[in-house]
C-alpha cells in the first residue's frame, strides 16, 4: 500500500498539519507500505519554494519520514505540483474531449450573489450561468474576460465509506454544483490535481483532515472519468484552537516556529497522540514508539480541542 502527505506550503505547518502526516505515517508503517510526501504548491505565489524547503526539514525533525518525494525522490519526475501542470493539463482534455467542460466568465462577486446557495465550508453551489452559453456569447464575452473552466455534474449521488467517518454521500448537482477545474488565471484547481497526482503516484490510502470530506465525491466523480482507480479514504477530526476556533496558519503558537524552541519533536508528537486518543498520557513519544498503540478506532469522531496550556 501507498500513502501520502499533501502539505500546502503556504506557511509553516502547525499542529493540525502535523496531526495530519503523523496519522497518515502510522497508518502507512503500520501496514508495511511507503509514504510519498507532494508538495502542494499550485498556488506559486502563496506557497514559495522556501516554505517547502522548511516544511520537509520540519518533517524531517519531527521523524516522519518518506520513501518518495523532494530529496529522496523517486519514479516521479517532481513531487511539487507547480512543476506537474502538464499532467493536469492532459487530464483536462480527456475531461474536454467528453464535451464535459466549458467555460465560466462569472465575477467573484457575481459567485457570491446573496442568493447563492452556500455550503458548509463556505463555497458556493455554481448556479449555472455559464453552463449553456453559446459559441457566440463567449467568443465575445472571452474578448473581455479570460474563463475559468468548470465540470459539468451530472443529479446524480456519489458517496463512499470513509475508513474513519463512515458513509458519506452528495448528490453533485443539488450539493456541489458544476466546479473549478482551472481558474480564470490558468491555475489548475485543488480537485483535479489532488485525483491526478494521488492515480500517479499509486496511491492507495489517503488520510487527511474532515474538513475534506466533502471534496471526495467530487473526487470520485473525477476518479470515474478519468478512468482511474479511487484510493480508500480515511478522514479524522479537526484540531482546534483552545478558543473553539479551527486552528489556521496565523495561529502562531501552534506552528513550529514556536514549538521547536520550546520542545523536542517527541514531546510535539507525544501530545499529538494524547489528544487523538492513542497516547495514555502526554508523555514524549517518537512515531516508532507510538505505532503500536496506534489504532483508528481509538480516534475521535469529532473535532478536538486543544486544552489551554497544553503545548
Ligand atoms: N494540500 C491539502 C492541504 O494542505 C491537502 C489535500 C489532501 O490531503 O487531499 O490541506
Amino acid at each position: 500500500m501507498v500513502g501520502r502527505f499533501a502539505p500546502s506550503p503556504s506557511g509553516r505547518i502547525h499542529l493540525g498539519n502535523i496531526l495530519c502526516c503523523l496519522l497518515a505515517w502510522l497508518s502507512v508503517r503500520q501496514q508495511g507500505g511507503e509514504v510519498v510526501l507532494r508538495i502542494e504548491d499550485l498556488d506559486s505565489a502563496r506557497c514559495p519554494r522556501r516554505y517547502a524547503d522548511q516544511m520537509e526539514e520540519d518533517l524531517w525533525w519531527l521523524g516522519l519520514d518518506w520513501d518518495q518525494g523532494p530529496v529522496v525522490g523517486g519514479p516521479e519526475e517532481s513531487y511539487y505540483q507547480s512543476e506537474r501542470t502538464e499532467l493536469y493539463q492532459a487530464a483536462l482534455e480527456k475531461l474536454e474531449e467528453k464535451g464535459l467542460v466549458y467555460p465560466c466568465f462569472c465575477t467573484r462577486a457575481e459567485l457570491h450573489a446573496a442568493s447563492a446557495p452556500h455550503r458548509e465550508d463556505g463555497q458556493v453551489v455554481y448556479a449555472g450561468t455559464c453552463r449553456h452559453l453559446t459559441a457566440a456569447e463567449i467568443a465575445k464575452k472571452a474578448k473581455r474576460r479570460a474563463p475559468a473552466l468548470r465540470l459539468r455534474v451530472p443529479g446524480e449521488t456519489w458517496g463512499f465509506t470513509d475508513g474513519h467517518m463512515g458513509p458519506y454521500s452528495e448528490d453533485l448537482a443539488r450539493d456541489c454544483g458544476d466546479f473549478l477545474l482551472r481558474r480564470s488565471d490558468g491555475m489548475f484547481a485543488y480537485q483535479l490535481a489532488v485525483v491526478v497526482d494521488d492515480a500517479a503516484m499509486g496511491v492507495t490510502e489517503v488520510v487527511r483532515g474532515a474538513d475534506l470530506l466533502d471534496s471526495t465525491p467530487r473526487q470520485l466523480y473525477l476518479y470515474h472519468l478519468l478512468g482511474l482507480t479511487p484510493p480508500k479514504f480515511i478522514h479524522f477530526p479537526l484540531l482546534l484552537a483552545p478558543d473553539g476556533r479551527r486552528l489556521s496558519k496565523r495561529d502562531a503558537d501552534a506552528g513550529l516556529e514556536v514549538l521547536r524552541d520550546r520542545l523536542t519533536a517527541a514531546e510535539v508528537l507525544g501530545r499529538l497522540a494524547y489528544l487523538a486518543g492513542f497516547n495514555s498520557s502526554a508523555e514524549p513519544k517518537t512515531g516508532a514508539q507510538l505505532l503500536a498503540d496506534f489504532d483508528w478506532e481509538k480516534v475521535p469522531r469529532e473535532d478536538i480541542r486543544i486544552p489551554e496550556g497544553l503545548f
